[in-house]
Order: C-alpha cells, then structure tokens, then sequence
C-alpha cells in the first residue's frame, strides 16, 4: 500500500544559510555542498505545500514553476538518486518519476 504524505517534508529544502546564498553568511560552507543547486529553486520562493499535494491533489501549479526553475535538471537528478517518493521534483511527480526510472 502506498503511504501519501500530506505534509512538507522538514528536510525538503535545507537552510539558505548553509547553501550559501548570495549576501548570506554562510559558516564556511562552500560550492562542493551536493545542495547549492536548491539556493536557485524558484519552489523556494513559493509555496512549498503546492509541491506536495495530499492525493489527488492538483499538481498543475507546481509544475508550472517547476517549468521556469534554472535548476530543474539538478533537481529531478537529485530525487532520482536519492529515491524521493513524494512530490514535485524536476517538474515530475512520483507517478512520473517512476516511469522516468523505467525507460532509462
Ligand atoms: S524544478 Fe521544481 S521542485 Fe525542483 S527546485 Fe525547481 S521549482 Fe523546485
């Protein structure tokens, strides 16, 4: 049986701070961080509960800003290797992503 999360994961994005973002202190921590790519993810700006939608939910809106995301390919790349079950990475929704797994 598939578990669906209705919830924003807690690590869904990690702290700007530790990513380095421009103009923000980051404690030392540099480009090598496998993360920096999320200090551009245009979802980080917006509403993150679009993203993970409860079941059935419209997911129409968040594909549109992943559509227009500078990190897209980062993003689906990283939910692929790291298995992401739920959400919206890459512009892909689990459904998706799984067949994306599929054909590769
Ligand atoms: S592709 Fe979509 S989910 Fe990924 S970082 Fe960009 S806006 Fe966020």
């Amino acid at each position: 049986m598939t578990e669906y999360r209705n919830t924003v994961p807690e690590n869904w994005f990690v702290d700007p701070v530790k990513l380095g973002v421009p103009g923000v202190s980051n404690g030392g921590v540099g480009d090598d961080n496998p993360l920096a790519w999320q200090a551009d993810a245009l979802c980080s700006q917006t509403d993150p509960e679009a993203f993970f939608p409860e079941k059935g939910g419209s997911t129409r809106d968040a594909k549109r800003i992943c559509s227009s995301c500078s990190v897209k390919s980062e993003c689906l790349e990283f939910a692929l290797e790291n298995d992401e079950r739920f959400g919206i990475w890459g512009g892909l929704s689990e459904r998706e992503r799984r067949r994306f797994r599929r054909r590769a």
